[in-house]
């Protein structure tokens, strides 16, 4: 990039079609959220109560551009009898947009049987539109759609556009459209800049559908699906394209989710998708080491019972904060802060939610370029009000409210506790609890529109890779799962949801209390001894007996340990990697549980079993 160029030229814009409420609501969601410009998507304007000219003053007094006037439908190759009918139609589209205050129209290709297969007829068709908007000087660009009749592919109607020269017409491009047939963008870097109209840009999961189904339903924003969308936005920005940048997504659950929140996440991923693309310099993902705490908000009574619960899990009162009612349990490398404030954020999260995760910490090499990242992907960070002498740690907060402080190694070899906390000195590691030494992973339940968010907030900011959903069954419905692992292994997040209010993950979101964190994982090298040296202190989950007569059917595992785990209530797995054990606590006061985690070269989760844990959870309501 030469360095003369400014470091962002293309306008930020995003179609109306994309969030929830009414136009006067998502335009100002959109202006909130920092877009420069929006798409007025047909349907908002024709459902709204008023005039083009007030939606252009409404538009105007946010600071926002209209971008663009869409879609205009089956227009091109379409019977002879309809020809002259199209262009009446187009004029009085060309009324409104100059209403609107906008120059620009998107044609998209003709969908209807009885669209005519021919190019050079297209092309006529168009080039008469073109001089009917040139006469009232505006612009028209044609995009094919997927499920376009004849006109499917983006080349096809590049090559159409070429036919029809004419210097109102040019050329839209959607990376949905491209990317979804798996066609390639790369011949986009030949189209000269100024035949580039309009760039649109969304994203899609790889889901077993029909293209429209896919479009109509479960479009999403740049970076929360599985396309590459950024490898469609290289050759674009190759071909010399100058114009706005446009999310144009349809989502069912986006409909459902405030609009300032998906306004919210639309622009972190534009920013994202800028940074991806090289278009935008930003420091790269932080690499995450491991967990350095986690967090708990409770008041005087539920802290000492989650003291308790953690006590028999092995945990010791390790320290007590210089200043602040806070507590610090730890066992192996493992960091556990029983935040009980008044007048703080976790008093404020515990108002809420009751007692729960109110943050974590992550390791990673650089916390102040982490930092930058999240600035420049539009994530709004959090800074603790701190005490004399405490240590300032950095924080970005999640989606479900979550702060997530980021933690580097201090260059004189101190550490957070020691400068903030009274420390009690550890035991020797051999005598440390019972074995526990890390965490393993941590799982959110989160409400059924929240996931793509959620997705977004973890792979954009720390790199994250979303492994593919996973349903798993309950006995009162499903919960969707998508694992969010960091490359490396020392961060792992499965995110759960569930369209039904009845299931476990269901009924943590619907409860008062929301959603957040829902179990802690530990690890332990050897689960069967951990669980074992838990005594009959520790609330463990029962599971039931008829898991193990599968187990023993399904895997030839020895009677001794197949009895040992019926004992201990282990749950066991097998993956092409290795095994997988673990074992559940009873849930802590109706809201969060812990787990035992024994991996033996399995990099999963044990989905497998997460049937059985379900199963024991509901027996247990
Ligand atoms: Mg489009
Ligand atoms: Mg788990």
């Amino acid at each position: 990039m030469p360095d003369e160029m400014p470091a962002r030229r293309h306008l930020r814009s995003i179609a109306t079609v994309c969030l929830s409420g009414r136009l006067a609501d998502k335009l100002e969601s959109a202006a909130r959220a920092g877009f420069d410009g929006i798409e007025i998507f047909e349907n908002d304007l024709l459902t709204f109560d008023g005039s083009p000219a007030e939606v252009r003053r409404m538009a105007e007094d946010l600071g926002l551009a209209i971008t663009i006037y869409q879609p205009f439908r089956d227009f091109e190759a379409a019977p002879e009898a309809l020809r002259a009918r199209n262009l009446d139609r187009a004029e009085r589209k060309f009324d409104v947009m100059q209403e609107l205050g906008t120059t620009l129209m998107l044609v998209c290709s003709n969908v209807q049987p009885t669209a005519i297969d021919d190019d050079a007829r297209a092309a006529a068709d168009l080039r008469a539109i073109g001089e009917r908007a040139a006469g009232r000087g505006l612009r028209v660009c044609y995009e094919a759609l997927a499920w376009g009749r004849h006109v499917n592919r983006w080349a096809q109607a590049w090559h159409i556009v070429q036919m029809a020269d004419h210097p109102a017409l040019g050329l839209a491009v959607d990376s949905f459209h491209t990317l979804a047939l798996g066609d390639d963008p790369a011949g986009i870097a030949e189209v000269p800049g100024e035949r580039l109209f309009f760039v649109q840009l969304a994203d899609a999961p790889k889901l077993s559908l029909d293209v429209l189904s896919l479009s109509r339903h479960h479009r999403c924003f740049p970076g929360q699906g599985e396309l590459d969308v950024a490898g469609f936005l290289r050759p674009v920005l190759a071909a010399g394209y100058s114009g706005p940048l446009s999310l144009e997504v349809f989502n069912d659950e986006f409909r459902s989710a405030p609009s300032r929140v998906v306004a919210r996440d639309a622009l972190c991923s534009l920013a994202l998708m800028e940074a991806e693309s090289g278009l935008a310099d930003i420091p790269p993902p932080p690499h995450i080491t491991g967990v350095e705490f986690v967090e708990f908000a409770v008041d005087d009574t539920s802290g000492a019972a989650l003291a308790a619960m953690l006590a028999s899990l092995g945990f010791r009162h390790a320290g007590h904060h210089r200043s602040k009612q806070v507590d610090l349990y730890r066992q192996g490398g493992i960091n556990l802060v029983l935040n009980r404030e008044q007048d703080s954020l976790a008093s404020e999260h515990f108002h809420w939610h009751g007692p729960s995760v109110c943050a974590l910490a992550l390791r990673v090499a650089d916390a102040a370029a982490a930092i930058a990242r999240a600035e420049a992907l539009q994530v709004s960070k959090w800074r603790n009000p701190v005490g004399a002498g405490e240590r300032v740690i950095p924080a970005v907060r999640a989606p479900d409210g979550m702060l997530v402080h980021l933690v580097a190694p201090d260059p004189h070899g101190g550490s957070i506790w020691d400068a903030d906390f009274i420390l009690a000195p550890g035991p020797p590691p051999e005598a440390d609890g019972i074995g526990l030494t890390a965490i393993d992973h941590i799982a959110q339940a989160l409400p059924a529109n929240g996931l793509a968010g959620a997705v977004l907030f973890w792979r954009a900011l720390f790199g994250l890779e979303a492994l593919g959903p996973v349903d798993l069954t309950d006995p009162y419905g499903l919960v969707r799962s998508r694992a969010l692992v960091s490359p490396g292994g020392g961060f792992r997040l499965p995110l759960n949801v569930s369209d039904s209010r009845e299931t476990t993950t269901g009924r943590f979101v619907s409860a008062a209390s929301g959603a957040g964190v829902q179990h802690i994982a530990f690890v332990t090298a050897d689960v069967a001894a951990s669980v074992a040296r838990l005594a009959d202190r520790a609330p463990m989950l029962s599971i039931a007996a008829n898991y193990y007569d599968d187990l023993a059917a399904r895997w030839a595992l020895d009677e001794a340990v197949l009895a040992a785990m019926r004992r201990l209530h282990l749950l066991y797995d097998r993956e092409p990697g290795g095994a997988f054990l673990h074992a559940y606590t009873d849930t802590f006061e109706g809201r969060f549980f812990f787990e035992l985690v024994e991996r033996r070269g399995a990099t999963g989760f044990g989905a497998a079993n997460a049937a059985f844990r379900l199963a024991a959870q509901a027996a247990r309501r």
